[in-house]
């Protein structure tokens, strides 16, 4: 027998749910694919740091599955529709009888996902999906009414319910297999299709590829970090959050390897609050996916709120560019900003911090910064990304209410003390004492500096926001 694996989001042979099924038979040839879909990654707006990430951890991917006898071949596939008669040419000429995916929960993708089915099961090929990416299952956490929840604390409730009735696998990768007459392809350059705005050093440095990098930063995570992380989670001069999302992102690193590993630490040397609390921020990546699939509409720029699109968001593209170079004039919202062009990562606080200054003081549309962020994160996801920018919009389930909008120089006072990490991205302040550094421009400091003056009143700008929340007529 001939198997195909079909890599997706989920480059790693350690506890990937399809690869372990489709390794299963001792006695079958397992073959894996992968498509190169630059006209999709170009329309889902992948970032350039992203795609390099990811063909870097398609290199090491491929050298682990030689060595276990599997050969990864990458073909050319440009965007979803022409994979469906690509993967079934693939399966004709390759004599495949069983393909094995791992589910993926975006709209487009399972569309994809339907059609081939239908494609290959019509031509005598079994197909076979496998729930993979979030700890509990899509669907399977439901309310007592049987819907979709749309609130996190209950949800993360029943979550916990659901992983101490049925305890969380992680399966080990295969083992080596016969040999297989396929040659592994090598990874091809598509990078110069993309901008990306990192250093092919700076990039290789700070985010090395692959899923014994992701373990080695998992393992020391929670050797050194997790016990401190509700005190230090939120500083983003410590960077001592776990850095993991890329991993998590092209599946380098399965969520259940998190949650393993912190339930390990736990069990060795005792439970804690901090263990709980990353354990929690597990639970929200969950929940976004289930989201993704009980409201798909959320795939579609539409606002969980519905009541929310009769907000006039403001369209001014010079003031969107302001925000996206980090010269608002607010030094937290520009140390952030610079982070994510220079970096390709920003900090969660920041994250919350530079999608609220966008929505609620510049009043312009979330979706404008969702898509920034796409095009610029090394660790964009659908549905995370899509649930924090609603969030800090106010336009999403279980949101941040819309008359709590965060004030940027009091986060800064709180989040960044000393100005540490303003410092380090906006070089133009680093000579300013404490107190200046969070408000430059305020009256008691009279200095000539050059750094933008605020571009908005953040007081007047949040009170007027407050007012378009409140004239929404609500919508059953
Ligand atoms: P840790 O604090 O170590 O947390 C561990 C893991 O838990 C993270 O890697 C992540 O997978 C998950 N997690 C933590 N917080 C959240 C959250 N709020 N929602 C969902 N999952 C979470 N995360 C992405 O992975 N991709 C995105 O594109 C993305 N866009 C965001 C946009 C906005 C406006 C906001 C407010 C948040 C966004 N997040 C996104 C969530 C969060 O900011 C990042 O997951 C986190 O900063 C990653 O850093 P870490 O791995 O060190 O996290």
């Amino acid at each position: 027998a001939r198997h195909l694996i079909w890599f997706r989001a989920d480059l790693r042979t350690i506890d990937n749910t399809a690869l372990h099924s489709a390794c299963l038979d001792p006695q079958a040839e397992v073959i894996a694919l992968f498509f190169i879909s630059t006209e999709q990654w170009q329309q889902h707006q992948m970032a350039g740091c992203r795609v390099d990430f990811d063909l870097r951890t398609l290199t090491v991917l491929s050298q682990t599955l030689a060595t276990l006898n599997i050969p990864l071949i990458i073909c050319h596939s440009p965007h979803f529709n022409s994979q469906i008669d690509d993967l079934s040419d693939f399966c004709k000429q390759h004599h495949i009888e069983a393909v094995y995916y791992n589910f993926q929960y975006e709209i487009n993708e399972r569309k994809r996902d339907l059609a081939v089915k239908e494609k290959l099961s019509q031509a005598g090929i079994h197909c076979f999906g496998y729930h993979d990416q979030c700890i509990v299952a899509p669907s399977t956490l439901l309310t007592g009414e049987g819907k979709y929840y749309s609130v996190y604390t209950p949800f993360k409730k029943s979550w916990l319910q659901a992983v101490q009735r049925q305890a969380v696998v992680v399966y080990p990768a295969p083992q080596k297999r016969i040999s297989c007459p396929l040659t592994s392809s090598v990874v091809p350059n598509v990078l110069s299709e993309f901008s990306s705005h990192l250093s092919p050093a700076f990039a290789q440095q700070e985010w090395p590829a692959g899923e014994e990098v992701a373990l080695t930063r998992l393992h020391d995570f929670c050797r050194h970090h997790i016990r401190r992380y509700q005190q230090e989670r939120d500083f983003p001069a410590l960077n001592h959050t776990s850095r993991l999302s890329p991993y998590l992102a092209n599946g380098s690193l399965s969520l259940r390897q998190c949650y393993q590993a912190a339930t390990l630490e736990a069990a060795d040397y005792g439970a804690s609050k901090d263990i709980d609390h990353w354990i929690s921020e597990l639970i929200w990546r969950d929940f976004y996916k289930h989201i993704m699939v009980g409201f798909s509409r959320v795939c579609k720029h539409l606002p969980f709120r519905l009541e929310t699109r009769q907000l006039k968001w403001r369209h001014d593209e010079a003031d969107f560019q302001r925000w996206c170079d980090g010269k608002t004039g607010f030094p937290l919202v520009d140390a952030a900003m610079r982070q994510l062009n220079t970096t390709g990562w920003m900090h969660n606080r920041l994250r919350m911090v530079t999608a609220m200054f966008l929505t609620k003081d510049l009043f312009i549309d979330w979706r404008w910064g969702e898509r920034y962020f796409m095009e610029r994160l090394i660790d964009g996801d659908l549905s995370a990304n899509n649930g924090g920018w609603q969030w800090s919009a106010s336009t999403g389930n279980d949101a941040a209410p819309y008359f709590r909008i965060f004030n940027p120089a009091r986060q800064s006072e709180k989040f960044d003390p000393q100005g540490t990490f303003i410092r380090q991205f906006v070089p133009e302040l680093a000579h300013l004492d404490d107190k200046q550094i969070h408000e430059p421009h305020a009256k008691q400091f009279q200095v000539g500096l050059n750094y933008p003056t605020p571009m908005v009143n953040h007081k007047t700008a949040s009170a007027e926001t407050i007012q378009h929340f409140q004239s929404l007529k609500q919508i059953d």
